[in-house]
């Protein structure tokens, strides 16, 4: 503590403006050997680089001055309680900890370390209270470079950030911290909590309007692999289903999102984690929309979840099986395919299910491809008679596609992980899958603090 002795006699904060004024010097010094020393006349752009490369060390030692201002007390401690036991340990060593945060490099030296051999335990009380981290790269970067990846490609994601932050990663240390993150991002955190639900709920219910909750499930399909062994061929890759749902409230000009989540996952998995989301919501007091296409495995898990749900077959889903029909039949485009298309619609949406699969029957099939897409369409409407009825949903205030799912889809699954030639591993796809979720239902940084807190206590 060389430089807390030259300023014994002042206070912590009057020692540390010494320190920050002596950086400054440092700095100036450096900006005027850059700037000044010949008939050079840089630009706006060059003189800006300038700062960018040197203001990282600038502030880093300011942050270090900070730190060693404002605990020194902790720096010069020589005995310190065991955190498990009690017992007072004598300090053992004082290594220093080089590490990086976003404002640039610092060397803490001579932090004691304090080792309690009842308990075989080692511990900082410095590195406890300001939570830093074994790595030499501090949280602030983690959790930065974390939510970097889950929005661009893994390769090539560390030199965009050192371009965007002047901090630089590597896209191993990116993609090694985003795995360890993402372990932490299971359902329990991804989803927000019954307070934060209940307090969304609030919100949208204070207009007169009864707002509606809606929750609609879908698929989307992410290319897999399996994971290869050391020295193996990686395996050829195939399609699996990311199921999803998405659950928002809809109020009379607004929409408020509640929860969203997708993973790469069986039927069975699926029902139990909507079930887990359908306990926080407080269900009593609201108007609830199923929303869904025609799998009967779907419909009975979020009717075992929502029993009061009034269930809706997605508008849109089912205008695409009247369309395939239509192109068979009539042709892509004719004038008859258009009108029948939108008078079977109509009917749909007045609830003549009977009249349209009586109309359908009668149809003489072109071929045997639109004869098979006839037969399909007849069972499926059948199969949803009792979800059709759009014009009731209507006037009731409810939704009758699910636009606010597919749109999930495309930003939660889509955009990220279809991109060309990326094949997921499941687990890593599912940590993505997961991480995107939390960042879309503002839970990111209670999944990252408690990857944080494990990384602290370890
Ligand atoms: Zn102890």
């Amino acid at each position: 503590m060389g430089l807390a002795a030259r300023f014994f006699e002042q206070d912590a904060p009057g020692r540390f403006r010494h320190m920050i004024h002596d950086e400054v010097d440092k700095w100036v010094d450096k900006i005027i050997d850059e700037v000044f020393v010949d008939d050079k006349e840089p630009t706006l752009e060059e003189l800006s680089q300038l700062f960018s490369e040197t203001k990282r060390e600038f502030f880093g030692a300011c942050l270090q001055a900070l730190i060693e201002q404002k605990y020194a007390g902790l720096f010069d401690q020589q005995y310190a309680a065991c955190t498990k036991c009690g017992k007072m340990c004598k300090k053992r060593r004082d290594p220093s900890k080089k590490m990086e945060t976003m404002q640039g490099p610092s060397d803490l030296k001579g932090r004691p370390w304090y080792y309690c051999v009842d308990c075989s335990y080692g511990f900082s009380p410095l590195d406890k209270v300001l939570e830093i981290s074994r790595k030499k790269h501090q949280f602030d970067v983690q959790k930065k470079s974390t939510k970097t990846v889950a929005e661009m490609p893994f390769s090539g994601s560390s030199e965009l950030f050192a371009e965007l932050t002047g901090h630089r990663i590597s896209d191993h240390f990116m993609h090694a911290t985003f795995e360890e993150v993402g372990a932490y991002a299971c359902l329990e955190d991804v989803i927000p909590g019954r307070q934060e639900i209940a307090k969304r709920c609030q919100e949208v219910n204070e207009s007169a309007w009864h707002p509606v909750l809606v929750v609609a499930s879908d698929g989307a399909h992410v290319p897999t692999r399996a994971k290869a062994k050391r020295d193996e061929k990686r395996g050829k890759g195939r399609w699996q289903e990311a199921k999803g749902f998405r659950i928002y409230l809809l109020g009379k000009d607004r929409i408020v999102h509640v929860a969203s989540w997708h993973q790469i996952q069986n039927e069975e998995q699926f029902g139990n984690d909507l079930s887990l989301v359908a306990s926080r919501i407080p269900q009593a007091n609201l108007r609830i929309g199923l929303l869904g296409d025609g799998a009967d495995w779907l419909w009975k898990h979020m009717t075992a979840c929502f029993p009061k749900g009034r269930q809706i077959l997605d508008y849109f889903h089912c205008a695409e099986h009247i369309h395939q029909v239509a192109r068979l039949q009539y042709g892509e485009g004719t004038q008859k395919c258009l009108e029948w298309v939108e008078s079977t619609l109509t009917r749909l949406f007045y609830a003549e299910v009977d009249n349209v699969i009586w109309g359908l029957q009668r149809m003489k099939p072109n071929d045997e491809l639109a004869k098979e897409e006839i037969r399909k369409l007849i069972g499926y409407l059948d199969n949803n008679r009792q979800r059709i009825h759009y014009r009731g949903d209507r006037i009731g205030g409810y939704p009758i596609g699910s636009g606010g799912i597919e749109s999930a889809n495309k930003f939660i699954s889509h955009t990220r992980m279809k991109r060309s030639g990326a094949w997921w591993v499941k687990e890593t796809g599912n940590e993505m899958l997961a991480i995107r979720c939390a960042i879309y239902n503002g839970t990111y940084g209670q999944v990252f603090d408690k990857y944080k807190k494990e990384q602290m206590s370890t």
